[in-house]
């Protein structure tokens, strides 16, 4: 299946005017697919595994932003840990420790969203909102938490998607009120997929992570 390179102009530009960044998931597909939204000047890609996320960072140009949008294992950090751009699936304060200790033996600090748990679904990893409030935020050397991340429930209902990206709006508005002045404002809410973006955007989302629609159904 070919990128659909119409169709990323399109979002590409609707997303400028809107503030919102563009994170094209490429996970499962070539890095010839990448190498096509890049020379059109797409910098941010998103990727769910570990293994692929490295074998395409170390074969694609290094100005690439590389978001880790997948499930992260504690024992995996370290090897995206020298040059992942932004972490979106941060659900736990273990998996935090980590990041955090791999930050600080590189010297770098490593950007991560924590993700919430929205959907209704006992399969999504993140946290609740009772856990979210109790995530200690200004203890971190090297991890920067910047904002938060979450998924709608998967279902065609689209009233209650929006519900769940308007619930998703008020607890990162509560989670930056949190922060305390010393620490960095998180700015970034990572919602809305190829099917829901244009509702994400419509409440608030700052960055949206597309797949499909731009490189095509995955197998
Ligand atoms: C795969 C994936 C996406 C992209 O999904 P599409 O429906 O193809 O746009 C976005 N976010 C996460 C966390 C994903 O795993």
């Amino acid at each position: 299946m070919a990128v659909n390179t119409e169709q990323y102009s399109k979002i590409k530009t609707e997303l400028d005017t809107k503030n919102v960044l563009l994170v094209a998931v490429s996970k499962t597909k070539p890095i010839e697919d990448i190498k096509e939204l890049y020379d059109l000047g797409q910098r941010d890609f998103g990727e769910n595994y570990v293994q692929e996320l490295c074998e395409k960072y170390e074969q694609l140009p290094k100005d690439i932003r590389w978001h880790f949008i997948g499930h992260l294992q504690t024992n995996k950090v370290k090897l995206i840990a020298p040059f992942v751009y932004l972490i979106h699936g941060t659900d736990s304060v273990k998996l935090l420790q980590e990041i955090n200790k791999q930050g600080a033996k590189l010297n770098r600090t490593i950007k991560c969203l924590l993700q919430v748990h929205i959907a209704q679904e006992e399969t999504k990893f993140g946290f609740d909102d009772e856990e979210l409030a109790n995530v200690p935020i200004d203890q971190w050397t090297n991890v920067q938490i910047n904002g938060l991340m979450g998924m709608a429930s998967f279902t065609d209902d689209m009233e209650k998607v929006r519900s769940e990206f308007k619930h998703l709006k008020i607890l990162f508005d509560s989670f930056a009120e949190r922060i305390p002045s010393h620490v960095p404002r998180p700015t970034s809410l990572s919602i809305g997929m190829s099917a829901d973006y244009k509702i994400a955007v419509e409440e608030g989302s700052t960055m949206v992570r597309i797949g499909s629609l731009l490189f095509g159904s995955r197998n």
